[in-house]
């Protein structure tokens, strides 16, 4: 007997037929002698929808509240999954996040889980219940209701997974699996049969949506297997798992490109100690992240500093580096919005040379001109014009023979 957390996205859960197909594959597993819980997510739709609602409650929805109404998205499929179940004769039971044990930190919106309390959970599961569980939720120390940030649901079953020691947490969804890249922008991407957690969290990070960042980094702590699959036919998936030797033989595995990044650049700044630790200590502060950060040095003393950010707080990054741009004497503040990050990743480059002059080559070739380049063990990233941006997923692809199956 084996213990299966199974996960449904919005889509798999978006209306009652989609439920009850569901109901059948729970039920098939149920039968097949295996514990399952169950982990959903709302019914399609319904988080943006509930969003809209208290933004017309108020401008700024008080975060605990908002917390308290996106939870109900939830709550709303894990009642009727359980119902559906009982109905066709089935021991199920559903628990909201909080009953089942998921605690989590203050932060609402963008909770992180802290640990999971499974004894109720076991007990459902021993005494023979489909267990079924409210995604994108837990509790903090007060008991008040938090919600896990979008996309939330996937960390939710990958840590009940780690938590109840499972054999697999099968993320059930409306593609097929990973893929090689976006199949809207190559008709050649393929899907992946075996992924370490490693690459899969860098395509995570670079905008590949199928998995929420966290419950890649959860799998890789707890060493969960992660199996993507979708939830409208019976073929394997993706299997995210720890890194085996043959995995090395593909130098790239994937190339992604994320659209949401916009660049600031700080021209003519002093070269002196502690400017930088000014600029990225304000934006610090003010919670925003930075991904890439490039300084060119100029003569006479003055250097320039390139950084991006995500869209979403480009605003409030280009008002904090004037404020410190004003301070620091910089000469002038550029900024882009119309730019992409395109990225190739793979184990193989780690012990692989020539990446980069491959991809450099192969932009090349497209006349694409690269703006900046960051990297890390196993991906490269270059920012270019947004324009180019599917040209350059599509010549990166065939560059690295992507379209052909892994050996
Ligand atoms: N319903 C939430 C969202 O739309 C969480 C999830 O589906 O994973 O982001
Ligand atoms: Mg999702």
């Amino acid at each position: 007997m084996s213990l299966r957390v199974h996960k449904y996205g919005g889509t798999s859960v978006a209306d009652i037929q989609r439920i009850a197909n569901v109901a059948g594959r729970v039920q098939k597993a149920h039968d097949g002698g295996d514990q399952v819980v169950v982990v959903l997510s709302a019914m399609a739709g319904v988080t943006d929808r509930l969003i809209a609602l208290a933004n017309q409650a108020s401008k700024t929805p008080d975060k605990r509240e908002l917390d308290v109404l996106l939870a109900t998205g939830e709550q709303t499929t894990a009642a009727l999954l359980a119902m559906m179940l009982k109905a066709r004769g089935y021991k199920a039971k559903s628990f909201l996040g909080f009953q089942a044990g998921i605690h989590t930190d203050h932060m609402s919106g963008k909770a992180r889980i802290l640990d999971i309390d499974s004894k109720r959970l076991k007990k459902a599961l021993d005494e023979g219940n489909i267990v079924v569980v409210a995604g994108f939720q837990g509790a903090d120390n007060d008991g008040d209701i938090t919600t896990l940030g979008r996309g939330g649901s996937d960390t939710s079953a990958v840590a009940i997974a780690a938590a109840l020691k499972a054999d697999v947490c099968e993320i059930y969804t409306d593609v097929d699996g990973v893929y090689t890249t976006d199949p809207r922008i190559c008709a050649d991407a393929r899907k992946i049969d075996r992924i370490s957690y490693e690459e899969m969290l860098e395509m995570a990070i670079l905008g590949a949506k199928v998995l929420q960042i966290r419950s890649v980094e959860f799998a890789k702590k707890y060493n969960v297997p992660v199996h993507v699959r979708s939830s409208f036919n019976e073929e394997e998936g993706t299997m995210v798992i720890n890194e085996t030797a043959d995995m090395e033989s593909a130098v790239v595995s994937g190339v992604t490109c994320d659209m949401n990044e916009a660049r600031i650049t700080l021209k003519k700044v002093p070269d002196q100690p502690g400017i930088s630790a000014k600029i990225f200590g304000a934006l610090a502060k003010a919670e925003i992240m930075v991904d890439m950060i490039i300084q060119n040095t100029r003569s006479g003393g003055q250097t320039d500093l390139t950084f991006t950010v995500t869209k979403d707080d480009f605003e409030r990054a280009l008002e904090i580096s004037e404020m410190v741009a004003e301070e620091v004497a910089a000469e002038e503040i550029k900024t882009a919005t119309d730019i992409a990050k395109v990225s190739v990743i793979g184990l193989g480059m780690k012990s692989h040379s020539g990446v980069a002059a491959v991809m450099f080559e192969a932009l090349a070739s497209e006349n694409i001109n690269i703006r900046l380049i960051s990297t890390s063990e196993i991906r490269i990233s270059c920012v270019i014009l947004a324009k180019y941006a599917e040209l350059a997923v599509r010549t990166l692809h065939a560059a690295f023979g992507l379209e052909k199956p892994r050996e």
